[in-house]
């Protein structure tokens, strides 16, 4: 048996005509960039996510960093952020020539530890970008009212959580600004890149129209200095479709994860493997599910050798990443975060996974401890 870590053909086949036809439609207009499809697209996620407002642009990086260009983060400016993340959470800070403070995580969530957050405070703080990492939220209620006290913003990181709830409400909803991406192995993800900054905020939302289009209102009128991130007709015509499907896709992996968690505990590995929790009052969409598990890359190795996909998210938390030398962090300093980067796993999660794989899985993971 083959279990890859994700399988989008299984997913394309149960939607290939709906998704053809609106590509077709696409070609058809000719209208390539923004228009019509685009807006479309753009009200059905602010309505879907609870926002005002929804901007498209071309990635979840772009989404990132469009909203610290519209909350004028720069040079001098600090942004407190997760270490365990993706790369462009940090990056879209340094790339605005401010300095991002990294806040440990809580290791059984690997979300950042809201009671990190203060003490890292200073004059200089101009928000914080919490991760809704692998598809469950983080605190924010926590994290918003420390926010509030020191009048810094909240921009969500919700590349990995659209749909995701937390007893306050959805992903990019609770925040200032909230940022999605549709890269394709996203749960929803597109026919290649793009992304979306949402907002309640009227003010917010027509910064972010202009910086997408080079800063430009009227068109070749030029106010501010913007960059070129749009989202493409055609990728909000496959998302418009995909989004139909969108919470049923995540209920199934939210099925999927209580197999395995049933599958592990039947196994009796509690002692070898840790499996991921759902905090009371939230809905976890598992982009990712992943794993603790002792021995992580011996087992990985097994199951590859078995023909099973599993990833490391991540490998090195971005305090230790090269490019980041100069921000001066050390090994140590981020003990959650490094613990973490040594021994999580992502196994198969998506949807059209069946009941023989995971069991597959399971078995195959239980012969490696033995
Ligand atoms: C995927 C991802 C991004 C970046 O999105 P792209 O669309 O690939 O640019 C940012 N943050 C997190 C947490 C992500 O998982």
């Amino acid at each position: 048996m083959k279990v890859p870590l994700l399988d989008l053909k299984a997913q394309y086949a149960t939607i290939r005509d709906e998704i053809n036809q609106a590509v077709m439609e696409v070609f058809d207009s000719q209208y390539f960039i923004l228009g019509p499809k685009v807006e479309e697209f753009e009200d059905t996620v602010a309505s879907y996510s609870g926002t005002s407002h929804a901007v498209g642009c071309a990635s979840g990086s772009d989404a990132l960093l469009l909203a610290l260009m519209a909350l004028d983060i720069g040079p001098g400016d600090e942004v407190i952020t997760t270490p365990y993340t993706f790369f462009s959470t940090a990056s879209c800070i340094t790339r605005l020539g401010a300095r991002p403070v990294f806040c440990d995580i809580k290791s059984d969530t690997c979300n950042i530890d809201p009671d990190g957050i203060e003490p890292l405070i200073t004059e200089k703080t101009r928000a914080v970008i919490p991760v809704h990492l692998y598809g469950l939220m983080a605190e924010m209620n926590h994290i918003n009212n420390i926010a509030k006290a020191h009048k810094i913003a909240v921009i969500e990181d919700a590349a990995q959580a659209i749909g995701a709830q937390s007893p306050d409400g959805k992903a990019g909803s609770l925040g200032h600004i909230g940022c999605f991406s549709f890269f394709p192995s996203k749960n929803l993800g597109g026919a290649g890149d793009g992304g979306m900054v949402v907002t309640c905020d009227d003010g917010l939302s027509e910064k972010l129209r202009i910086l997408r289009v080079h800063g430009s209102k009227p068109k070749y009128y030029h106010s501010v200095i913007g960059i070129n991130s749009r989202l493409d007709a055609l990728q909000a015509a496959v998302l418009q479709i995909k989004l139909k499907y969108l919470d049923t896709w995540s209920k199934a992996r939210r099925t999927n994860a209580s197999i395995y968690k049933r599958l592990f505990a039947e196994k009796g590995l509690s002692d070898q493997l840790t499996t991921p929790i759902i905090p009371e009052g939230y809905s976890h969409i598992f982009n990712q599910f992943v794993v603790r598990a002792n021995n992580r890359d011996s087992l990985r190795e097994h199951l590859k050798k078995h023909n099973i996909g599993a990833e490391i998210y991540y490998p090195v938390p971005l305090h230790l990443q090269e490019c980041f030398a100069y921000l001066g962090y050390k090994k140590g300093d981020m003990p959650v975060s490094e613990e973490a980067a040594e021994t999580t796993l992502a196994l198969p999660i998506y949807p059209e996974l069946t009941d023989e794989m995971q069991e597959y899985v399971v078995e195959t993971i239980a012969a490696f401890y033995k």
